[in-house]
């Protein structure tokens, strides 16, 4: 179960704490990887400790990172960007979920709009990487968004149905209490121009009804969901101010650890630490 935070004066009220995730995607190789979480570990102290942050490298920098949160306590969780459905198996190039686990991977994004658009991963395969992750006791970060022609017929929501209907079929109602759905609209993803606050807040609205339906009250109360597009550190309070939005997902504004820990700064403003 997400951990809560409680609300205080001048916090967002709610009992999920936030969490901050940074999709690198394909850049940074270890070594960059290394000065940059190094550098982002030493930006962040106790304001934004209310505030869980998640750091997804690519795969090569995963063992590298791990060893330096765990050896310097960094306050960040280690995250991968994806993975195969089956345990092992001739699937060359590919990544299993109980690779990611044994090193300490917490949070694994799937079917991000970049594996769904450029890899043809449909939505039965977002379902069977759902059940892996969870088989090896990581938490899913399960990315869901509208295409720019949807959002145009209207049809942002029938979307976002289809997408959760499977995707939520393949996990228990405590399985959704805990998980982490990102609303991504597809046309917001690096094109600098993210949803208005208003607009991700209906759709994270939308989600958290479509989860109570499939698992029950519980469940829509535990789920974390996360806007991502074109998030900066202006934008990102305007956000998370919303009650049904409990963090970000963020990609080019998160490669450098002085932009990103703003962001995550901003976040922070907006909750209230449990240890203040
Ligand atoms: C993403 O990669 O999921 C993303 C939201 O990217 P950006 O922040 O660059 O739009």
């Amino acid at each position: 179960m997400p951990e809560a935070v409680p609300a205080g004066p001048g916090s967002r009220p709610g009992a999920r704490r936030p969490l901050v995730s940074a999709n690198w995607k394909m850049h940074h190789d270890h070594i960059v990887a290394l000065h940059t979480v190094r550098d982002l570990g030493l930006r962040l102290g106790e304001p934004e400790a209310a505030v869980e942050v998640s750091v997804h490298p690519p795969f090569t920098d995963l063992r590298t990172v791990q060893l330096l949160i765990e050896g310097e306590h960094l306050p960040l969780a280690l995250g991968a960007q994806h993975c195969h459905s089956a345990e092992e198996g001739a699937f060359t190039g590919e990544i299993a979920a109980p690779m990611l686990a044994r090193l300490s991977v917490r949070y694994v994004i799937v079917g991000h709009s970049e594996r769904r658009g450029l890899f043809k991963m449909d939505d039965e395969q977002v379902a069977a990487t759902l059940r892996a992750v969870r088989r090896h006791a990581m938490v899913p970060i399960l990315c869901v968004g509208e295409s720019a022609i949807e959002r145009d017929a209207g049809a942002t929501e029938g979307r976002l149905q289809a997408q959760l209907k499977v995707a939520l079929g393949a996990l228990s109602a405590k399985e959704m209490a805990s998980m982490v759905i990102a609303y991504e609209p597809i046309w917001a993803i690096g094109s600098g121009r993210a949803a208005t606050h208003v607009d991700a807040s209906d759709a994270a609205g939308f989600i958290r009804s479509l989860v109570a339906a499939a698992g029950g009250a519980e469940a829509a109360a535990g789920v974390r969901i996360q806007y991502g597009g074109s998030v900066n550190a202006e934008n990102a309070a305007d956000f998370v101010a919303e009650p049904d939005i409990d963090g970000l997902l963020v990609g080019g504004a998160s490669l450098q650890a002085a932009e990103f820990a703003e962001i995550i700064r901003a976040v922070a403003g907006c909750y209230r630490s449990s240890a203040s």
